[in-house]
């Protein structure tokens, strides 16, 4: 099937009068970013990925998930269903996509985590192919593509003449997508804009060595870890900015009378992420604290799930201050 840009004015319009929201790529701020649009004049197709990840469509950085009134000796504590709008994720690049899967992982292992799972329910990600990337792009590198399919309903692929997408259905939800919507896809094929390939890693990336190296506690020891981890300073920016990154805490707030308990985004970077209420903190130094989020990606979280733990975005590497580069990290570590 074929979704020709001058068509997707009517796809973003029909979308919003079903009542859903819209999201894409867009200028905002000098960056493209995912964000709500009302018109397809505000999508951009001039991006290589978005600044921020489509996540927080599914997992918001903040929400209220229940409200606790005190009243005279009555407590009263009262869940707060998700905000779960219907919504169109247009753009997705194809490594956020992959994303959703590995967060989808992480909220239905041990506990069905109702606010993602309602939210992803209610979505469809219409990813779009690389057809250019960066020095900080790196999906190949851990096992993923340019137009990998994992997370996608719909997956769409810039045709030569860049008037159009070709638009494969990859899921129930896009095929339904495509019936709905029926008068802006057109049947037929085209010739589609060759694939970006990353680069790949200077010094080269073994997935498998790098697990193995993390599976021997005797690594926590190694003199490498305080080397490459020294200039952090724990802003946070790597976790926050990571759509795999899925860390939350859950705050009450308010007075001692009316109360909100929120689900806010953390970050393990933070120092008093691990801080106990005794005042230990078993990750007390920034070294530990990074080597902390390298061994999720690379060993605990491959420990339990067939996702990825890292998508190979590389915003972590395009947002880092001091230019913390975690593919070094992984070329030192497939030593
Ligand atoms: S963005 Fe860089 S400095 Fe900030 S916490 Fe991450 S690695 Fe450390
Ligand atoms: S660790 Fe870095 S490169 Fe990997 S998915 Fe997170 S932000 Fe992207």
């Amino acid at each position: 099937m074929i979704l020709s840009k001058e068509k997707l004015g009517a796809l973003v319009e029909q979308v919003k009068i079903s009542g859903a929201l819209f999201a894409a790529p867009a200028v905002d701020g000098g960056q493209v970013v995912m964000k709500s649009v009302n018109v397809a004049d505000e999508i951009s197709f001039d991006y290589v990925i978005t600044a921020n990840s489509a996540k927080e469509y599914l997992f918001p950085q903040t929400e209220t998930i229940a409200v606790v009134e005190i009243e005279k000796n009555k407590v009263k504590l009262s869940a707060v269903e998700p905000d779960a709008p219907e919504t169109v994720l247009f753009g997705v690049r194809p490594c956020d996509a992959a994303a959703f899967a590995s967060l989808r992982s992480v909220f239905t292992w041990d506990f069905i985590d109702e606010s993602y799972t309602k939210r992803e329910d209610k979505s469809i990600v219409l990813s779009v192919a690389c057809t250019k990337g960066d020095e900080g792009c790196f999906c190949t590198s851990v096992g993923l593509k340019p137009d990998t399919t994992d997370g996608s309903d719909l997956q769409l692929k810039e045709t030569t003449d860049g008037g159009s997408f070709v638009v494969e259905a990859l899921t129930d939800k896009g095929k339904e997508f495509v019936k709905k919507f029926s008068d802006v896809f057109d049947d037929g094929s085209a010739d589609t804009k060759a694939i970006f390939t990353p680069d790949e890693i200077p010094g080269g990336v073994d997935i498998e060595k790098i697990k193995e190296r993390l599976a021997d506690p005797a690594h926590y020891a190694d003199p490498v870890w305080p080397e490459l981890a020294r200039k952090c300073f724990g802003c946070g920016a790597c976790t926050f900015s990571c759509p795999t990154c899925h860390c939350f805490d859950i705050t009450d707030e308010g007075d001692v009378f009316s109360t909100e308990r929120k689900k806010n985004w953390d970050a393990c970077q933070i120092d008093n992420f691990t801080l106990h209420a005794s005042g230990h903190n078993p990750r007390d130094t920034q070294t530990k604290r990074w080597r902390n989020r390298f061994m999720c990606k690379f060993h605990i979280y491959p420990k339990k799930f067939t996702t990825k733990g890292c998508v190979g975005c590389g915003r972590c590497v395009r947002v880092c201050p001091v230019r913390l580069d975690i593919t070094e990290v992984m070329a030192e570590f497939s030593k």
